[in-house]
């Protein structure tokens, strides 16, 4: 069962953490989020502001049996970078980072950290449907140009700490267009893992998740051309605490 934990700020804010019952204890780098992709809750009411490295610190504290943290809660981490970064540095567990690479630049500088996992939410083939689900990100094109960059530096035991992220969302992203395309720029980029996310639909929102046999096909069809894929465990496919649940329960009062 996951266990959700609201972590009060000094200023009144609330921000929410996920202990797994795997020992990954999931924080949040912002109060907020500015990114809007329609289909998650946290990013609903905009941004509060970013988080400082101690407040994350603070966070990682309230499950002391924790083994590894996530930084995959509200917020983009690359929004707030110098401070997620600290806080890479400063945090007694290993700490992986979810982000939508919304600055490449900074994409290549997190994935040169100290890091025990850097997954990119890339979640299309098509520059269209990547606009309509993360509609402030930079286009494909562009990660996929930092992501080779990095590459380039890095040793690869760290490119095997990289994920790729996708999200397969009924009639956005689902087609076997979208997985084929999405596969070819993956393989360029052999030793990341693919991480075939599920859907958490949420309050209000006209997104739905794909049925679990499409979603099977399409872990077949990516496994077939040879990808390392990963399926999202059963915790991060709750409604409580799994991803994209997450709210900022004090500031959408
Ligand atoms: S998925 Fe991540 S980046 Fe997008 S709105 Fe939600 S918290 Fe922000």
């Amino acid at each position: 069962m996951n266990r959700l934990t609201a972590v009060a700020l000094s200023d009144g804010l609330t921000v929410e953490t996920v202990m797994y019952p795997y020992g990954t204890l999931c924080i949040s780098s912002q109060a907020g989020c500015r990114m809007a992709c329609p289909f998650c809750a946290s990013g609903r009411k905009g941004l509060a502001r970013g988080l400082t490295a101690e407040e994350m610190l603070t966070q990682a504290s309230t499950e002391p049996t924790a083994k590894r943290i996530t930084v995959s809660g509200i917020g983009e981490p690359l929004d707030n970078y110098e401070e997620v970064e600290r806080f890479i540095r400063m945090s007694p567990l290993p700490v992986s980072v979810t982000t939508t690479a919304v600055h490449p630049e900074l994409l290549v500088k997190l994935l040169l950290l100290p890091h025990n996992g850097v997954m990119v939410s890339l979640h299309a083939g098509t520059e269209d449907a990547h606009r309509r689900l993360v509609p402030k990100a930079p286009p494909l094109s562009e990660i996929y140009t930092a992501l080779a960059e990095a590459w380039k530096k890095m040793s690869v035991r760290a490119r095997k700490r990289v994920g790729l992220n996708y999200l397969p969302v009924e009639d956005i992203n689902d087609s076997d267009h979208e997985i084929e395309l999405f596969a070819e720029n993956a393989l360029k980029f052999p030793e990341a893992s693919v991480h075939l996310l599920t859907l958490n639909k949420v309050e209000n929102s006209p997104f739905s998740p794909v049925t679990s046999q499409r979603r099977e096909e399409i872990f077949i069809f990516l496994r077939g051309m040879g990808l390392n894929v990963r399926r999202a465990n059963t915790f991060r496919r709750q409604e409580k605490g799994g991803c994209g649940t997450l709210w900022l329960k004090k500031y959408l009062d």
